[in-house]
């Protein structure tokens, strides 16, 4: 159920604010976490995701599935493979910032646009163990490569008794609240600390590829201007189990 994105429009921040519905949501316990396998499609989802919850437990194991090398793909400034190691970098920043310098991460190199699910399937069941949490981007986010990471990480979780936790990125843009098409019964909350959330903030500004524009071209604007952003600034994040 891929949906058409397009960055200049998508359901403003106060509109989900203002939902009272969200507040309602019962808070994610954590006391099961252990040290979970974070899946991310582009570097980026996993801060805007769940770097709150990185953040929290102070522990997290990484697969970085793609390097993001195609977030401009007419870009006059950068070729991919520049964006590719320019895109690695910031992941790693944005992980020191959150206090998670030493955290594990896989970096099988899918191409960006082309996950190979079948492939991604076999990583994360080699590090997936029955209970262990694995964090993936939600089947249904709307984006190729986000859906094609959720239902690889639902498979590896079948296969291996791992609990499946799936977050939304682009859910928040596409769809409003109420929208019958996501599972809102399934959400849950994690509440951050204010100094989580400072944490959080400072981890995506470790990100200057996704946030600002790489030139004045069209082709190299911002792929997450402020509006986008706004909706990964809120003092909880939202799983849905
Ligand atoms: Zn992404």
């Amino acid at each position: 159920m891929v949906k058409p994105i397009v960055i200049e429009e998508g359901t403003p921040e106060g509109s989900w604010l203002a939902w009272p519905a969200m507040a309602e949501w019962p808070e994610l316990p954590l006391g099961e976490a252990g040290t979970p396998l974070i899946v991310a499609p582009h570097p980026d989802d996993e801060i805007l995701g769940v770097a709150g919850l990185m953040a929290t437990l102070g522990r997290a194991e990484l697969v970085a599935v793609t390097d993001g090398e195609a977030s401009h793909p007419g870009s006059t400034v950068h070729t991919q493979a520049e964006l590719a190691l320019i895109r690695r970098a910031e992941t790693d920043e944005a992980l020191r910032r959150l206090g998670l310098a030493d955290a594990v991460v896989h970096r099988p190199g899918q191409p960006d646009g082309k996950i190979d699910e079948e492939a991604l399937t076999e990583v994360l069941t080699g590090l997936l163990s029955p209970g262990r949490w694995c964090l993936a981007t939600w089947r249904e986010d709307g984006h190729p490569d986000h859906e094609a990471v959720g239902r690889a990480a639902a498979r590896a979780c079948e296969a291996t008794g791992a609990v499946l936790l799936e977050y939304p990125i682009w859910t928040w843009h596409w769809s409003a609240p109420e929208d019958p098409r996501v599972p809102w019964d399934r959400a849950f909350r994690v509440p951050l600390a204010r100094n989580v959330r400072d944490a959080k903030q400072a981890a995506i500004e470790a990100f200057p590829s996704q946030i600002a524009p790489l030139g004045p071209e069209p082709a190299d604007a911002a792929i997450l201007p402020p509006h986008v952003l706004a909706r990964f600034a809120r003092p909880f994040e939202v799983i849905f189990r």
